[in-house]
């Protein structure tokens, strides 16, 4: 599994309880960053380059870092999905027992910070079903 391999390599890497990433735009390092938006890995280029990737509580990376273009796919993804329960229609733990029956993948797997491109696009056909079949709105970021 190719995320398998990649905490392989995150482990292997933890210097001073940091992790140091490497940038899916540009290549070059990721570091732990504190800013007024709060703690991520940004890349040491910026603002050259813009690439982040989110962070748990302990610092530790949330998902797996994906170049500009997953990320806006991975967005858009997470907002289509959060119309099925932001909608009242499921709950939230229902809502993504959902898609992981759809995307056969477990509870451990499946997050939105993990998934390709192409994941996201699944689960876009996923949730954009769903709000046609129950009649939900899409809000879009506005909500
Ligand atoms: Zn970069």
């Amino acid at each position: 599994m190719l995320h398998e391999s990649l905490e392989d390599n995150m482990e292997a890497e933890r210097t001073f309880g940091e992790y140091i990433l490497e940038c899916p735009d540009c290549g070059a390092e990721m570091r732990l960053v504190n800013t007024s938006v709060g703690r991520f890995y940004g890349c040491v280029t910026y603002p050259e380059c813009r690439g982040a990737c989110s962070c748990k509580p302990d610092g530790s990376p949330a998902g797996i870092p994906g170049d500009a273009e997953t990320r806006a796919a991975r967005v858009e993804a997470h907002e289509w999905f959060d119309v099925l329960w932001k909608s009242g229609r499921f709950t939230r733990s229902a809502a993504y027992g959902m898609l992981q029956k759809f995307m056969h993948m477990t509870s451990d797997d499946c997050h939105m910070g993990r998934f390709n491109k192409h994941q996201c696009e699944q689960v876009m056909i996923f949730s954009k079903g769903l709000c046609k079949i129950y009649g939900l709105r899409y809000v879009g970021s506005n909500y």
